[in-house]
């Protein structure tokens, strides 16, 4: 810049500055004026004003700016006008910064006012709800059969999972050279305690502790020594039926368990019982049932039979009302048992039973 300038250039430039300035801010100023204008911008635009505010600060009062080269100027002009000068550069500092400053603080306070409204919670929302579960397709199998059984007048009782030898064995008639008796068939704590092996268990303690008559069925996990295959699984669940009352009979037996049935199955379903043997019953008998698929027709369910083969069954045996200090020339009574992990399996024609202890949730929110 020559000398011969200086005379004039210094305000004009200051002036130059200043509509700069206030072109460049004539959209920010709307924000300090129009509260609407304010109000209506979204966190990210406010944030990209905050942003474009703070570069128009930097471009008009930062060290390259007009302003800071109209500042360097004060030194060079005549000093009897210096201080027109010098007033005239203070008055555009300061309106430049106290405009630039209250339109930083309108956004500050907007920018503040919408993340405390973000975070805050509405408690007039809707909640977010947890995927619902499924009951697991035994817990399914199992409640259907309890709600039959109390619909029938009974009650369900529940036991330990370890067990003595007495109630695992010699309370059900078991003798002592029993090959179910043996580690290779019942697994043993190295106390020297069973897991049970059947629910029978049960009826035992149940008949103790409530004496007769009772009614009563026991669902639960029984353990044996099997090695895994599609049918068999170490751990599997049974339920156990008891009737103990002055006069049962066969009769009940057979009425009880066609009745169980036919409300599982469906009404038209038949019954068969075929002579067996259990140490705890006497008479025992194995009970099929025709098959709920086929009708009897022969199907790959049944095997083509017709009939599907379900539990053991038999008149309670003397010894075991005995065992609990029950009269067994007062009372008599039938027992049952059945395994809910193969009835499921019929039921949701499940080629492997160990689909059912896998817990894959692909396979398990299948059913309900
Ligand atoms: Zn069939």
């Amino acid at each position: 810049m020559s000398n011969s300038q200086t005379e004039q250039l210094p305000a004009h430039q200051v002036e130059a500055a200043s509509k700069a300035f206030e072109q460049e801010f004539e959209r920010f100023a709307r924000f300090t004026s129009d509260l609407n204008a304010l109000s209506s911008l979204a966190l990210d635009e406010a944030l990209a004003e905050e942003r474009a505010l703070s570069e128009l600060r930097v471009r008009h009062s930062g060290k390259k700016s007009a302003l800071a080269a109209a500042k360097k100027l004060i030194g060079r002009v005549a000093p009897e006008e210096r201080p027109a000068f010098g007033q005239l550069i203070r008055d555009f500092e300061e309106k430049l910064v106290s405009r630039l400053d209250a339109v930083e603080l309108n956004l500050k306070n907007h920018i503040e006012q919408v993340r405390t409204a973000r975070e805050s919670i509405d408690v007039t929302l809707p909640g977010r709800r947890p995927p619902y579960g499924h009951r697991h397709p035994i817990t399914i199998i199992r409640e259907r059969i309890e709600d039959i059984f109390v619909a029938l007048g009974y009650v369900i009782e529940d036991g330990r999972e370890i067990e003595t030898d007495f109630y695992n064995f010699t309370a059900l008639n078991i003798p002592d050279n029993h090959p179910a008796r043996g580690e290779a068939d019942t697994f043993y704590t190295t106390d020297g305690f069973a897991l049970r092996s059947q629910t029978s268990t049960v009826q035992i303690h149940a008949m103790q502790r409530r004496g007769v008559p009772i009614r009563m069925i026991a669902p639960g996990r029984v353990f044996r020594r099997d090695t895994p295959d599609p049918t068999h699984n170490p751990m599997f669940y049974q339920v156990e039926g008891l009737c103990v009352d002055r006069g049962i009979t066969m009769a009940h037996l057979k009425g009880t368990v066609t009745e169980f049935l036919r409300r599982m199955f469906g009404p038209e379903t038949v019954t068969r019982f075929r002579p067996s043997y259990f140490p705890f019953t006497e008479p025992s008998a194995e009970f099929d049932f025709s098959c709920f698929k086929c009708k009897g027709a022969g199907c790959r369910i049944c095997k083509n039979s017709g009939w599907i083969e379900l539990g053991g069954s038999g008149m309670v045996h003397p010894d075991v009302l005995r065992m609990v200090g029950v009269d067994p020339q007062v009372y008599s009574g039938f027992a049952f048992g059945l395994g809910i992990d193969r009835m499921c399996a019929l039921m949701y024609e499940l080629d492997d039973i160990r689909l059912l202890f896998e817990n894959d949730v692909r396979f398990l929110e299948q059913f309900e």
